[in-house]
């Protein structure tokens, strides 16, 4: 084992440079310490109401906790921060975020342009949700910026341009800026899903995108113990009206609302993200580097290996390749299936940024609903969120259940 990591290339390291001010963000913004008794972490303020000094005079703006709770709004105010914004609201999932910046710029008629190789969940909102509702969606390559202006051309009811960085599962790159600029020339919004890099590793909206959205069940809680959303907005302007006051109505009037304590727990993990996603990104690499030399792998897919197909728009705009490796398994989907059911760290299972190493089989998991369309991923590929253990174990884990009979 110690023999196999020596020889191992060292290729995929990342020189991680997390941006300048990042740490001290999100450990203090939006956390200051409770002005009434001065506790360090800010209160869970589990209560649906507040009472008002008079019928019109609330005290300190809160009135009714779906529409500001100081916990959610502390939260709010730490995650803005690490996106370069000053606009985040909390959702109690991803698809709830994802669903409330939907539905607050589109109407019936409308186009969406999703970057293929998205999130299963945001591909089945779009296809089996919007598509009843007159919102039509067309997919486009991520690795073809062309395809994405000629389906611009062909259709002029596009309105958004939902891409995801890195892809879910192939781990495809966009060049955020490049597919921003190509949208913007059509007036059509750009949302990132920022879910897969994390704040830590890039920030959309300083590359151009109007919108990020997160699900912070993920990196952002980082401890598999939350479910969350998250919808973080620059300064962009939707028929005349700040985008911001768009989502925030959504928010309020829907109500699909982070709860206290999920805020709470999304805003404890925050604080470490940038000292998680190092370990994470450390460990990725070299189980990535590792896996390109086992006999059992077909191919390895992980923006930090030099022979990643967009491995040069990763290494100019994040900060560092992230904590998700694929693979594909020799032998077909049938040795796919028994890697993934062999680990025994990993744990077999849907989800990933905690800090415990999950492996999952796309195809019949996270993407089963786009099982037959162009959308479908390779039947022979696992999927790896590897976690923050010792890296030793989980090679050793890996090698096991890839030498499975
Ligand atoms: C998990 C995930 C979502 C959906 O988030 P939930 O919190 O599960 O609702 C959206 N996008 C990506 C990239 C995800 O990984």
């Amino acid at each position: 084992m110690s023999l196999r990591t020596k020889t191992a290339r060292t290729t995929a390291r990342p020189d991680l440079r997390i941006r300048p001010g990042f740490a001290t963000d999100a450990v203090h913004a939006g956390q200051e310490p409770d002005p009434l008794t001065g506790a360090v972490v800010p209160p869970i303020y589990q209560t649906s109401t507040f009472t008002q000094h008079g019928v019109e005079t609330l005290k300190n703006g809160y009135e009714y906790s779906r529409g500001g709770n100081p916990t959610r709004n502390a939260f709010e105010t730490q995650l803005a921060a690490l996106e370069n914004s000053t606009a985040a609201f909390a959702f109690a999932s991803g698809m709830a975020a994802e669903d409330a910046l939907l539905r607050a710029v589109l109407r019936p008629g409308h186009t969406v342009i999703a970057a293929a190789e998205s999130y299963g969940g945001t591909h089945r909102l779009l296809t089996h949700v919007y598509s009843r509702w007159g919102v039509r969606t067309v997919f486009v390559d991520p690795q073809d910026p062309g395809e994405l202006e000629r389906a611009l051309t062909a259709d002029h009811s596009a309105k958004v341009l939902w891409v995801e960085t890195p892809t879910n599962p192939l781990l495809t790159v966009l060049d955020i800026a490049e597919w921003t600029r190509i949208a913007h020339a059509y007036g059509v919004l750009c949302v990132v899903d920022n879910t897969f890099a994390s704040p830590a590793l890039q920030t959309p909206l300083s590359l151009g995108a109007d919108a990020v959205v997160h699900s912070t069940t993920k990196y952002i809680g980082g401890h598999s113990d939350v479910l969350g959303g998250a919808v973080v907005v620059g300064n962009a302007v939707w028929e005349d009206q700040p985008l911001q006051d768009l989502v925030g109505f959504q928010q309020f009037a829907v109500g699909a609302v982070a709860g206290p304590q999920d805020s709470f727990l999304a805003a404890r993990g925050l604080k470490t993200l940038g000292v998680r996603i190092r370990q994470h990104c450390e460990n990725a690499a070299c189980i990535a580097d590792w896996l390109t030399t086992h006999p059992r792998v077909e191919q390895v897919f992980y923006p930090g290996l030099p022979e990643h197909s967009t491995h040069h728009i990763a290494a100019q705009q994040m900060s560092g390749f992230g904590g998700l490796v694929t693979l594909r398994v020799t032998g077909g989907e049938a040795a796919a299936r028994v890697v993934a059911e062999s680990t025994r760290l990993f744990g077999l299972s849907v989800s990933l940024g905690g800090v415990e190493s999950l492996i999952s089989h796309p195809a019949t998991m996270t993407h089963g609903s786009t099982a037959g369309t162009p959308q479908a991923p390779p039947r022979d590929l696992v999927r790896l969120s590897v976690g923050i253990e010792d890296v030793e174990h989980l090679i050793d884990d890996l090698d096991r259940a890839l030498l499975t009979p």
